[in-house]
């Protein structure tokens, strides 16, 4: 093992996904010592493997990311702006809700770059996402400690309460003034401080993976909603080496089907997609593996507990169809350190700032988490009176442009 395990912290981090690295890098910038417990090996963090998930980043979360040191290490030729983003309800594009980053945001330049405050939001692969934090988190070493290849099994308050211990499964024990639980949606942390969630189960699958078209997508990001399916058409920055363009392509189907699409061999799949995205990029070629995820939305009862705090997915695992888990995994970690750094104190635990978080962070999640477990909700009825009020619902809002530039707005959280 690497690090020596015996030590005592200001901030445990269990869990090096992205929203735990970032967290680190938050309060290790805030000066204090921080240590992130992984159960993967290193070697993964270092080199994470293609996932399927290219993530749609807000104005506000890229900011975070320049600020952090981050949003360099990407490749830039890597990263894709949307410009626009189309809501259809499936019959071969008729009546679509389109969004296009508000005029009055222009003259704002709420992001660094001229011309891309144009953009609603820049899309990344997450694996790059990953991998870009995990070099920041190298460069702070003087004060976050990474602890690769082993989880959190349980924890217990010590030190009167001042300090929390976490032990690990190999029986080392870490202990900090206060432990931020980043161990993904289905979080062991969270259950072992008993807080419960609200679980929101889509009994439905989603499949991930890139495809090859000659047709360009032209930055923008296609969703529609059609019986018994979801489909999105996301824009890829890389084409492929013979010239095609690349989208990311996310369906959303019955467990049986999605496990049947991954499946089945390439010339059946390609034959089947092209079928499915209605010819709108005319044939198209699976360019990646093929990556299916359930699809489960959780909110945590509450994001605190004695001497700890919930981010990310712990907290909050948002459905993908509004794009905003990992916006609202930076943002909690943004709020949790702003908080803590506010404490007279200087005590990274205190019980107060814990529950300023908690009610922040409700205020800036909840709203569009209901919101887009409606919308997953409503459009995967497939109901005659569901789908009559699908098409009519999107006919009038794309009439109304001040409701547009509202939700725009919202999602590019400029
Ligand atoms: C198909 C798809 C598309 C998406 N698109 C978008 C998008 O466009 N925009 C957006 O903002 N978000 C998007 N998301 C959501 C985003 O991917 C997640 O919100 C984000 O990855 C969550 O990060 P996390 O660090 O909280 O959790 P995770 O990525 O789940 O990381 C948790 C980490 O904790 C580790 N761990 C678990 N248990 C322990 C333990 N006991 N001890 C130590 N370590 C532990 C795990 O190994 C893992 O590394 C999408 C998600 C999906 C599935």
């Amino acid at each position: 093992m690497e690090n020596s395990h015996a030590q005592s912290f200001d901030i445990l981090i269990g869990g090096g996904g992205p929203a735990g690295l970032a967290t680190a890098l938050s309060f290790a910038r805030d000066g204090w010592k921080v240590a992130i417990v992984e159960k993967a090996p290193e070697t993964v963090l270092a080199d994470p493997s293609f996932d399927g998930r290219e993530i749609a980043l807000t104005h506000h979360s890229r900011r975070w990311l320049e600020d952090a040191g981050v949003w360099e290490k990407f490749p830039q030729e890597c990263i894709c702006p949307m410009y626009q983003a189309r809501v259809e309800s499936g019959d071969g594009g008729s009546s679509p809700l389109v969004f296009e980053a508000p005029q009055s945001l222009f003259k704002r330049k709420s992001v660094s770059e001229e011309g891309e405050g144009k953009a609603l939001g820049w899309l990344i692969a997450n694996h790059l996402i990953r991998k870009g934090l995990y070099e920041r988190v190298k460069e702070e070493a003087e004060n976050i400690t990474l602890i690769c290849g082993h989880s959190i099994f349980k924890t217990r308050h010590v030190q009167g309460g001042k300090e929390i211990e976490a032990e690990l499964g190999d029986g080392e024990k870490i202990s900090a003034r206060l432990l931020v639980a980043a161990d993904g949606r289905f979080s062991h942390l969270r259950k072992e401080a008993g807080i419960g969630i609200i679980l929101h189960d889509f009994q439905s699958n989603v499949l991930v993976c890139r495809v090859a078209h000659y047709i360009p997508h032209e930055n923008v990001a296609l969703q529609w909603f059609t019986e018994g399916r979801t489909v999105a058409l996301l824009p890829v920055a890389e084409q492929t080496e013979d010239g095609r363009y690349q989208s990311s392509l996310v369906l959303t189907m019955s467990p049986e089907k999605i496990d049947h699409l991954k499946a089945c061999d390439e010339a059946e799949f390609n034959k089947e997609i092209s079928i499915l995205t209605e010819d709108r990029y005319g044939p198209l070629a699976l360019s990646s593996p093929r990556i299916a995820y359930p699809l489960k939305a959780v909110y945590a009862h509450r994001f605190y507990d004695t001497r700890m705090a919930l981010v990310g997915d712990a907290a909050v695992g948002m459905h993908p169809i509004t794009a905003h888990g990992f916006n609202f995994g930076l943002k909690a970690q943004e709020i949790l350190a702003q908080e803590m750094l506010q404490t007279k104190d200087a005590d990274p635990g205190n019980a107060q700032a814990l529950r300023k978080y908690c009610h922040k962070l409700r205020i800036a999640t909840f709203p569009l988490f209901a919101a887009t477990n409606a919308i997953g909700a409503i459009y995967t009825r497939d109901e005659t009176p569901f789908l009559i009020a699908r098409k009519a619902a999107l006919k009038v809002a794309n009439r109304l442009r001040p409701f547009k530039n509202r939700i725009a707005r919202a999602l590019m959280d400029a």
